[in-house]
Parts: C-alpha cells; sequence; structure tokens
C-alpha cells in the first residue's frame, strides 16, 4: 500500500521561492569585483533569478545544458544558481584556481554553452576562448560600463538579464534532474565531474542545516569563506536561503585584513573555510590585536583542522569550532564535529581529544571502513580501513562515467580516504590513501604528525610525506615552513612530538622550506611534495 501523501518535488529554486515570500528583506551583502559593497535581499535575488532563466529560455537554452560560472561569491553568482537550475539547465562551477590548461579540458569535457565569469577573470577567459570548442556566449557578471575588452560573443549580465521578466515561471521536470557539475581536482588521472540532482541538493542543504551539521538559524549572518566553486560552498548558497539567514559574500578578498573587516562590519555570526585561510587570518589577528565582535562558530574542513588552530579560536577569541570532513563527491558535507551528549559533558581538555576528529555522520550518510579485501573492520576507534559511505546526496557515477570506478555494485562510494570510527561514529582521517606511511607493514599518520607539529609556536606549515627505506619499506620525513622571522631548531620540533605520538612514528629527519606546495582547493599538495624529495635519501 502507498502513502498517500502529497507528490513535492525536491527542486532547488523552491528554496529561492521560499526564501523570497517568508525572508523577503533579509539581505545578501557582496563585495564585488568592481570594487564597492552591493546590498540586496531574498526578493530582490529570487525575482533577478527568474529574469535570468527567462532570459536564457529565451535564448534557446534547454533541460540539460551546461553553463560554466567562473566565478566568487556574490548575490550575481548565486542568481546563476538558481536561475539556472529554475529551467531545467546544470551549473557547472569552475574553480579558477586550476592552470588554465585544466580549466579548458573540464570545460570541453562537460560542453559548457554559455560561461559566466566575474571581470577579475577576464584576461584568463581571453586566454581560454581559442581553446573553447563549445561555449557560445560569454557573459560578465557585471554591468555594460565595466565589460571587458578583447572576448567575443560578448554580453553584459545585467543587459542580459534586462531581456528577461521577474515574474516567469520556473519550468516543471522531475526532481532527479541534474542541476549541478563540479569536477573535483584529480590530483592523479584527469578531474572527474560529480553531477548534483535538483533532490540531492535539496536533501543535501536540509542535512547541512540541521542544528548538529551547520546549525544554521534565520537569525545567524552567514560569511561563506569557501567558494561556491569548491565543491558547493558547503551547502551555504542553498542551506542559508533555505533557513532565512543573511548572507555575506567576501567577492574575491579572502585575505585576513579584508575577511576581519567583513566580520565585524556586517557583524557575522558564523563562517566556513579551509585551514590555509584560517591560517592567513588569525596570523592578520595576531598582528593587528583586532578581535571578533560577533562570530560564535566556524566551520572548518576540506583538510585537518590542527589542534592549535582549534585552540585559539576557541580559548583565545570565544569561537566555537566545528570541524567537517567532506568531498565534492558528498555534495560535499560528510562528517561534522558537533559534540555528543557525552561528549559536551567532559572537562575541555578531554573535548579537545574529539574537536580533532572529523566528526560524526548526519541522518543521511552511512559510514563504513573496509580492510584490502572489502571486509568490513570493527567500530573500535582503532582499526584503520578505506572508508566507504553511501547516501541521497553521495554520487553514484561520474559525469560521462570517466575514471575508474569507485562505485560498488552494492551503492557504495569509496573516498579513498583511510579513517578509524568509534562505537558513536566520531571518524578519524588518518590518510588520504595514497598518502599513507607503509613503516614495516603498518601504517603512520601523516596527519595526526602534522597536527602536532602545526602545534609549534613556531611552525607554520607542515607536511609529512613517505620516503624510501631499506629495512623497514618507507619512512616519515617530515617538512616544515617556519612561521614569518622566526627559526626553529630540529631538535625542538622532535622534542615537541615526542610522547605525543608513538616512538615508530617519530620522523627520521626534518627538513626545513620557505613554502609548501597547494592544491587549487587548498590542501598541501602531497605528489609535488614527493616529486621534489623524489631522490631524497634519509641521512645514515
Ligand atoms: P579535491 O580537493 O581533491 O577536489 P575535495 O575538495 O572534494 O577534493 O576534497 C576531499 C578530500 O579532502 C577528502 O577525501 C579528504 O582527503 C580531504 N579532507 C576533507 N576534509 C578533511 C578533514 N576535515 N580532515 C582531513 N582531510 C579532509
Amino acid at each position: 500500500m502507498l502513502g498517500l501523501m502529497q507528490e513535492w518535488p525536491l527542486l532547488v529554486h523552491k528554496i529561492i521561492d521560499h526564501a523570497s515570500l517568508y525572508h523577503g528583506d533579509r539581505e545578501v551583502v557582496t563585495r564585488t569585483t568592481e570594487g564597492p559593497m552591493a546590498r540586496t535581499d531574498y526578493r530582490t535575488l529570487a525575482r533577478r533569478a527568474r529574469q535570468l532563466a527567462d532570459a536564457l529560455d529565451k535564448r534557446g537554452v534547454a533541460n540539460g545544458d551546461r553553463l560554466g560560472t567562473l566565478a566568487w561569491n556574490s548575490a550575481r553568482h548565486m542568481e546563476c544558481w538558481f536561475g539556472i537550475a529554475g529551467i531545467g539547465a546544470v551549473v557547472h562551477t569552475l574553480n579558477p584556481r586550476l592552470f588554465p590548461e585544466q580549466l579548458a579540458w573540464i570545460i570541453n569535457h562537460a560542453q559548457d554553452r554559455m560561461l559566466f565569469f566575474d571581470i577579475t577573470f577576464a584576461e584568463l577567459v581571453a586566454e581560454l576562448v581559442p581553446h573553447l570548442k563549445s561555449v557560445e556566449t560569454y557573459v560578465a557578471l557585471t554591468d555594460r560600463d565595466h565589460l571587458p575588452q578583447n572576448i567575443p560573443h560578448l554580453v553584459a549580465y545585467e543587459d542580459l538579464i534586462a531581456e528577461g521578466s521577474g515574474d516567469f515561471a520556473w519550468k516543471e521536470f522531475d526532481e532527479h534532474t541534474a542541476c549541478g557539475l563540479c569536477y573535483t581536482s584529480g590530483t592523479t588521472g584527469n578531474p572527474k565531474g560529480v553531477l548534483y540532482s535538483h533532490r540531492s541538493n535539496v536533501l543535501h542543504a536540509m542535512m547541512a542545516c540541521a542544528t548538529d551539521t551547520l546549525g544554521l538559524s534565520c537569525r545567524d549572518t552567514i560569511l561563506p569563506v569557501v567558494p561556491m566553486f569548491h565543491a558547493n560552498a558547503w551547502s551555504i548558497a542553498h542551506a542559508g536561503p533555505m533557513v532565512g539567514a543573511k548572507l555575506v559574500m567576501p567577492g574575491p578578498k579572502l585575505d585576513g585584513k579584508s575577511l576581519c573587516e567583513l566580520f565585524n562590519g556586517e557583524q557575522v555570526t558564523m563562517t566556513a573555510a579551509v585551514p590555509t585561510v584560517w591560517m592567513a587570518a588569525l596570523q592578520y589577528l595576531e598582528q593587528s590585536g583586532e578581535r571578533f565582535s560577533h562570530l560564535k562558530r566556524v566551520v572548518i574542513g576540506g583538510a585537518a583542522a590542527p589542534q592549535a588552530m582549534i585552540e585559539v579560536f576557541e580559548k583565545k577569541y570565544g569561537v566555537e569550532v566545528v570541524h567537517a570532513w567532506g568531498m565534492t563527491e558528498l555534495s560535499p558535507i560528510g562528517t561534522v564535529g558537533t559534540p555528543t551528549a557525552k561528549v559536551a559533558a567532559q572537562p575541555y581538555e578531554r573535548q579537545l581529544d574529539y574537536k580533532v576528529r572529523q566528526g560524526r555522520p548526519p541522518f543521511g550518510l552511512e559510514a563504513k571502513i573496509v580492510d584490502g579485501d572489502g571486509r568490513e573492520l570493527p567500530r573500535d576507534g582503532k582499526a584503520a580501513g578505506r572508508l566507504k559511505v553511501r547516501g541521497p546526496a553521495v554520487a553514484k557515477a561520474y559525469f560521462q562515467g570517466d575514471g575508474p570506478s569507485a562505485f560498488d555494485a552494492d551503492g557504495w562510494f569509496d573516498t579513498g580516504d583511510v579513517a578509524t570510527l568509534d562505537g558513536d561514529g566520531y571518524m578519524t582521517i588518518t590518510d588520504r590513501a595514497k598518502d599513507v606511511i607503509k613503516s614495516g607493514g603498518e601504517w603512520i599518520s601523516s596527519i595526526a604528525i602534522e597536527n602536532i607539529a602545526v602545534g609549534h609556536p613556531a611552525v607554520a606549515e607542515a607536511a609529512v610525506i613517505a620516503v624510501g627505506h631499506p629495512k623497514w619499506g618507507e619512512r616519515p620525513l617530515l617538512v616544515v615552513v617556519p612561521k614569518p622571522g622566526r627559526t626553529v631548531a630540529k631538535a625542538d620540533i622532535l622534542a615537541h612530538l615526542a610522547g605525543r605520538i608513538a616512538k615508530w612514528w617519530m620522523p627520521d629527519e626534518i627538513v626545513f622550506v620557505e613554502a609548501l606546495p597547494h592544491t587549487a582547493t587548498g590542501k598541501i599538495q602531497k605528489v609535488a611534495l614527493r616529486e621534489r624529495f623524489a631522490d631524497y635519501r634519509l641521512p645514515g
């Protein structure tokens, strides 16, 4: 017997309709690429999204067409997300930090028909144009006065939306229709496209809003530092309007000073970014002596949040840290570190042991760890294995079926991460499978060593990689970037690590460098680092 409840397709543009109707005057503030701050609200944003949808419809954009965006977080970028999705077309977010050849490859692979871009990327786009095979129209996200030169088939966004009506009626289609496309950076092989559906994005945004996930409210003012081109801005561009929170979009300026201006000037209560952003922002606060005026909660993910960083936020600035883990393939939120009742009842120093872990799955994500033969490992907080997940916002295949299959017949997705799980679901990522260090047949967690190393007051950043060893197979090499103006001796760092990690985990050598290579999503680029130290021989 079937239930007798209504069909109400989960379509992402219903989110902006809801925001427009019930939170219509809630603001969306943008630091624009043209320079000044721009203020709009959900009512206006929703109307302009419909204008865009109508204009695209009139220009013949069809259901399933891919339209690229090369843009910072802004109200206009949000209008593109909702307007494009509202006619059944697909928003393809592009990461401008990729090399031009990679971008051209991705745009051609996705066969984007249009490319929306911020004027800060005009030169990059001009360089790409001769290599793009499918793009028919370029849309500069600006008005006619700021239109760049040297780009063919160009229209200003404000002129484009003027072709459409704000009363346009959204198209009707199935909730499984694709609405977003995002390629993972592809540190090995070509990038792989993750194709989100309306249903998966709406369900994921509902998961994201929940108190023990991002805990969003209409009383929040949220500043997503995490870009909309990096795994859906961790859902905030959907979840924010879903609850009616005020949004503060930082545009192109993500340095510590510019961010702090917005945090305090706009009375931001909640924010989210990768650890490398916070490294710079915290350094700015330390130097300037400024403090956060209204910030209550910061979500840190995309790479492991070191304990030292968590403590500075919480102890010095009184800002709660929520450590999260996710992936593009997961829409992207996977696990979140809000404390259980049991953990919250413990003394702070003990809670810290849990805060450094990557958190627990919210409803909608199943997780398990398996050994080399695919057998499930115990949830005892000790056994480490390959992490597999499934859920309604997890990819089941890559766009156009590319890439080696990471998808099991029974619906589990192999994350490529190695982790432990405990009885309450607390997960600790020990490594990416390709980064683990195998010493004498046992695994050493590079992430654990890095986290402790950056807790040393003179260390800015640290990375651990495997180097060959005649007896043990591999041993850890610790690569350290000292803080500006500081020097630190090898012995000091070894003394700092001693007692905090097992003796056999101690790095065999420490080398000091000026900077570490980073990926387009702000992670330490271990592949490049291993190449750099490919000929390295341990002393003795
Ligand atoms: P990419 O940067 O390769 O495109 P994603 O941005 O989707 O891919 O990154 C996903 C990966 O980032 C995860 O598989 C994991 O290795 C790493 N990651 C994300 N969050 C965390 C975290 N909190 N701690 C450790 N690693 C993390």
